[in-house]
């Protein structure tokens, strides 16, 4: 198979994407052309070893040949039909992501509303929370819930936010993982509270045990919703369906996407109970949404996670990748966070950016959420020989990038 916008190097492609692509994301850093496995492959044959998954999303690794069969052989029947109209696929897909939400209260009537991305999901979340009357929401300070308007106005970070006020909704943002201040800021005028079991973007930061629990109690008590975003964490990437079923609560309101279909764009809005039949005939659509195809994907990465026990092995390769990372002893390194295979190193100094960069110049993939904090989100597929090869690259990484060897440029 021939890859065929692949006609120029790196420095070509990249002059050519920056006359051709809005800035949004800055120079590109590298231009890949080919995925297999747990490995890329860019524009002048430099070979990486994946550790970010594309940002969480290629849980199967690239390429994975029952991924690609799934879909092309639904491509190949039938591609797409609108929403006047269901396909076999799509609701099975649904089946399967009801059953996850609603894991803690089996039986629980729980209904789906398919995206193309975890920030139409949460659009379609945001929706639900008007239908009942109630105008306020609450999210948490760190959030990450997506860059459309509605899913703006419940991310926390303001250099997203205030070039684009006003944002709909009455959003109060309380102290993540503290559940006095939740309480406090929660009555009756409250439609629904949103949070993520870990917030990934803002560095792999994890509540306080309870947190949740404590979420779902003070929110039945005033008649909330409550929300759980698992667009990163879910699908097995915390090495659970959900990475909140361990704590025991059932949410109102669920989000899935980027793992949910390997790559190709899927997300899931699942909602249960009383709120699953807020939203009726009329009130919310999407052309692609529920597209066969995507459908297919979705089914098929949750079919080889569960074939493939990837759920436990994401939590032993994270444990074992955290206790790895630890077990160097180095002074660079404060702590792992995180859970199965989202974690986060936190590092001693603010050079998480400058070791991204080392790291990639080195031919490994990784990222850094905030200044101090590398994330690893490899896909659940990766080896543990793989993992120890950035493990044992991480101390020269970490010693490459301090201001002093990379001259002030950080
Ligand atoms: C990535 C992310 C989103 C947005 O998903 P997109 O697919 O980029 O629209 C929303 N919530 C969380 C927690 C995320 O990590």
């Amino acid at each position: 198979m021939t890859v065929a916008a692949a006609t120029g190097g790196q420095a070509e492609l990249t002059a050519r994407y920056g006359q051709a692509l809005m800035n949004t994301f800055g120079a590109p850093k590298r231009v890949f052309v080919r995925g297999e496995g747990a490995h890329l492959w860019d524009a002048d044959g430099g070979r990486y070893l994946d550790l970010l998954a594309g940002l969480a999303v290629n849980a199967l690794g690239h390429a994975h040949p029952q991924v690609l069969g799934a879909i092309s052989a639904q491509l190949s029947t039938l591609g797409h039909v609108s929403n006047f109209f269901a396909t076999p696929t799509q609701i099975a897909l649904a089946e399967r992501l009801a059953a996850f939400a609603t894991v803690n209260a089996p039986g629980l009537e729980a209904r789906v509303f398919f995206t193309n991305s975890g920030t139409e999901a949460n659009e379609a979340g945001f929706k639900i929370t008007r239908m009942p009357g109630r105008k306020r929401l609450i999210a948490m300070t760190g959030a990450f819930h997506g860059r459309s308007l509605g899913a703006l106005a419940l991310t926390a970070n303001p250099a997203y936010r205030e070039p684009f006020e006003p944002l709909p909704g009455e959003v109060t943002f309380v102290p993540y993982g503290d559940a006095a201040a939740l309480a406090a800021a929660l009555d009756d005028t409250v439609a629904a509270v949103i949070l993520e079991p870990i917030q990934g973007e803002n560095g792999v930061v994890e509540p306080p045990s309870g947190f949740l629990a404590a979420a779902r109690e003070l929110t039945a008590a005033v008649g909330a919703l409550l929300w759980v975003d698992e667009v990163q964490t879910g699908i097995g990437r915390c090495g659970a369906w959900l990475a909140s079923s361990d704590s025991g609560v059932t949410a109102d309101i669920v989000t899935f996407a980027k793992g949910l279909g390997n790559g190709f764009p899927i997300g899931a809005c699942v909602a249960t109970g009383p709120a699953a039949s807020l939203l009726g005939p009329g009130s919310h659509g999407t052309t692609f949404g529920g597209n066969p195809v995507a459908a297919a994907a979705g089914l098929a990465v949750i079919g080889i996670i569960e074939r493939d026990g990837l759920l436990q092995r994401a939590t032993e390769a994270g444990d074992r990748l955290a206790a790895q990372v630890l077990g160097l002893g180095d002074p660079g390194i404060r702590a792992v966070r995180g859970r199965g295979l989202l974690r986060g190193v936190v590092l001693a100094e603010p050079i998480a950016p400058a070791v991204a960069q080392t790291a990639l110049d080195a031919g490994f993939v990784i990222n850094a959420p905030r200044p101090d904090v590398l994330r690893l989100a490899p896909p659940l597929i990766v080896t543990d020989a793989q993992l120890d090869t950035f493990v044992a690259a991480l101390p020269a990484l970490l010693a490459q990038s301090r201001p002093e060897v990379v001259g002030g440029h950080r």
